[in-house]
């Protein structure tokens, strides 16, 4: 009797953790294979990254992405997007955004931030955890239906506790488990290995879509710290795309009345050919602004030079150089004392961009890797690192601005220190001020400043139960604690008496853990059931397209298969059919009667292939091939 061989699946190998780029307008996600980080590209979504747009339908189902992103067009009351600038925000803290949003904002009773589509509320962590379940959920299908739950989410550095809560909330109702939640400039630099320079100064120039962040790192033996950030809130790509719109507009002026250009189709159309002629110019000395519009005859075409562009936004790309000024000072540090600039984000593709920064710094920025996957690629090799992967370092991040408590008369009294490395914690006493004082309220601030009211505060709680006794005699230690996330939670005890109250804090914006386990259990209202209709749509759609492809197909290569073949593919089809036709749509039967088509119709395929290559190959000579 003779051995045989196993063939023994090498776990090592298969990724286990994914870096989550979660951005304002596209997010993306990375992983750790083969000894090095790699953008998952699944089918539908091309070169990986997923708008991070969502489309509410009438009846609840929600589409995310490229999908969600053309429904702007037709529907743009129920399409969501640029959500991220929500995140753990109040309805005060967004006034400005609101202006540019098609669709209605409110606030609940705690604060926190609602979007209204079709009667239903949605806060920004439950659309940014369908944003997340939408990049998770292809991610993990395109790598053969891997189960990722861990992950490494990036949040922009000046992102304070609220928002990276909000964050962590957000991937929790994803159902992903949150490694840590990693600050994004120093997720761009991990990509570029700068973490295994001995020291240095990193400038993390980072123009997406709609935002600029410049951030200031020093890097001191794998230790990254965050030295000053700075930037807009409302510069980025789309400015440029408007004011390639804007020359469009002009020549269309001659061509329309006053009514024909305020058709906001019409804009919506400029904005995108704006958007299209700026990429091209990123590769080529000029090209075309091209703008149609079949249905009310609008034709419209202008040629645009690299020269002449480079002129238009000027104005724009000088804006950013003056945060850099700015980012700069706050720091007390001249360009020269940068030691790399690394380039992030896919507005720094413009050739103006990079000779603006590389003039300003004085040195070749980073441009090697692509820069709307640098952000993934860190993430995902810190993801590595945290489950215990090989590249050994340890890596922190630091608080970005101090944290305190209000005291007696609206005066700060700070705890931790802003730039204090993370994870730390700190403890101060504080004491009663009146007699018999049996409660004390606590106001958590976050800020510089030294009054409370130009703080921001993060929330309140109340300390009570302590013994009555005369001012001043009560001794209260307050916690500070800042976990490896960020993520702050504050506790105090009544020390003399032994007394002690433990207090978690709900931050203003942000959701409780009562509300979040609410959510998760809320099979009603729960926002996976509104993605899984969505991803059930898609399904249907998909299903559809590959039968009418086999039914096509088919009588020209029956004769070539066997009888059994066509048995399996006849009764895929019915199981097809039958599960696109249910009342109630079944995720898991889709998916098990889209594979089981798959495969029975891999045979078919194979004739397919086979008839293109004789025909191919068909009256060459041997020779040839
Ligand atoms: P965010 O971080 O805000 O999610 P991204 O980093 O994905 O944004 O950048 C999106 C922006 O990059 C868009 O404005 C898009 O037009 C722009 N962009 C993408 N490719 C190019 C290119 N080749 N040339 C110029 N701009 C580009
Ligand atoms: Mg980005």
């Amino acid at each position: 009797m003779g051995y045989i061989e196993l063939n023994v699946l090498n776990n090592e190998t298969s990724p286990q953790a994914m870096g989550i780029d979660l951005g304002t307008t596209n997010s993306l996600a990375a992983t750790w294979k083969d000894g090095r980080p790699v953008v998952i590209k699944p089918e539908q979504a091309g070169n990986g990254s997923i708008p991070s747009v969502i489309h509410v339908a009438e009846d609840g189902t929600v589409l995310v992405g490229r999908q969600a992103r053309d429904k702007a067009m037709v529907d743009p009351r129920h399409t969501i997007f640029s959500i991220k600038r929500f995140m753990g925000r109040g309805i005060a803290d967004v006034q400005e955004e609101l202006k540019s949003f098609p669709f209605p904002v409110t606030e609940d009773e705690n604060g926190v931030i609602q979007v209204q589509a079709h009667g239903k509320a949605y806060t920004p962590q439950e659309l940014s955890s369908l944003i997340l379940m939408r990049v998770h959920d292809l991610a993990c299908r395109s790598m053969g239906g891997a189960e990722i739950q861990r992950a490494v989410i990036t949040v922009p550095a000046y992102f304070d506790d609220t928002q990276r809560q909000a964050t962590r909330d957000a991937a929790r109702l994803a159902g992903i488990d949150v490694l840590r939640i990693i600050n994004e400039p120093t997720a761009a630099s991990l990509a570029y290995g700068l973490d295994q320079s001995a020291a240095g100064t990193i400038a993390v120039y980072d123009l997406g879509g709609g935002t600029f962040d410049i951030s200031l790192l020093s890097i001191e033996e794998g230790v990254f710290s965050v030295l000053s950030t700075n930037g807009d809130t409302h510069l980025g790509g789309d400015d440029f795309d408007r004011a390639l719109a804007g020359l469009a507009m002009e020549g269309l002026a001659e061509q329309l009345s006053p009514e024909e250009l305020n058709d906001p189709g019409l804009h919506q159309a400029a904005r995108l050919a704006g958007e299209k002629c700026k990429m091209e110019l990123s590769t080529r000395p000029e090209a075309d602004l091209h703008v149609v519009l079949p249905e009310s005859g609008v034709h419209f075409r202008r040629r645009v030079t690299i020269e002449e562009f480079d002129e238009l936004v000027a104005p724009l790309v000088e804006r950013t150089l003056d945060s850099c000024r700015q980012a700069l000072a706050d720091a007390e540090l001249e360009p020269s004392d940068i030691s790399e600039v690394v380039m992030v984000g896919g507005s720094t593709r413009m050739p103006c961009v990079q000779a603006a920064v590389e003039n300003f710094f004085g040195r070749l920025p980073h441009t090697e890797l692509n820069p709307d996957e640098v952000v993934a690629l860190g993430a995902a090799i810190q993801a590595h690192i945290l489950i215990g992967g090989s590249r050994d370092l340890l890596l922190m991040d630091v608080t970005p601005l101090s944290l305190g408590l209000e005291t007696v008369g609206g005066a700060v009294s700070k705890i931790i220190a802003r730039n204090s490395t993370i994870p730390c914690s700190a403890t101060e006493g504080f004491t009663t001020y009146a007699d018999n004082q049996t409660g004390i309220e606590f106001n958590i601030l976050q800020g510089e400043r030294e009054l409370a009211k130009d703080c921001r505060s993060l929330g309140q709680f109340k300390l009570t139960g302590i013994p009555p006794m005369p001012a001043g005699l009560a001794r209260v230690a307050v916690r500070f604690h800042v976990d490896a996330d960020g993520i702050l939670t504050v506790s105090s005890r009544e020390e003399s008496t032994g007394a002690k109250a433990s207090i978690s804090i709900t931050p203003k914006n942000g959701l409780t853990d009562e509300a979040v386990e609410k959510m998760l259990a809320d099979s009603l209202t729960n926002a996976r059931e509104d993605f899984e209709a969505g991803r059930n749509v898609g399904l249907v759609a998909e299903l559809g397209t590959m039968i009418r492809a086999t039914n096509k197909s088919l009588p020209d290569v029956e004769e070539h298969l066997d009888l059994e073949t066509l048995a399996d593919i006849r009764e895929a089809i019915e199981a097809s059919q039958a599960a696109s036709a249910a009342k109630v749509l079944d995720g898991k039967e889709l998916q098990r009667v889209r594979d089981l088509l798959e495969r029975a119709t891999m045979p078919l395929a194979a004739v397919l292939m086979d008839g293109v290559a004789k025909k191919a190959l068909a009256g060459k000579s041997l020779r040839d091939v």
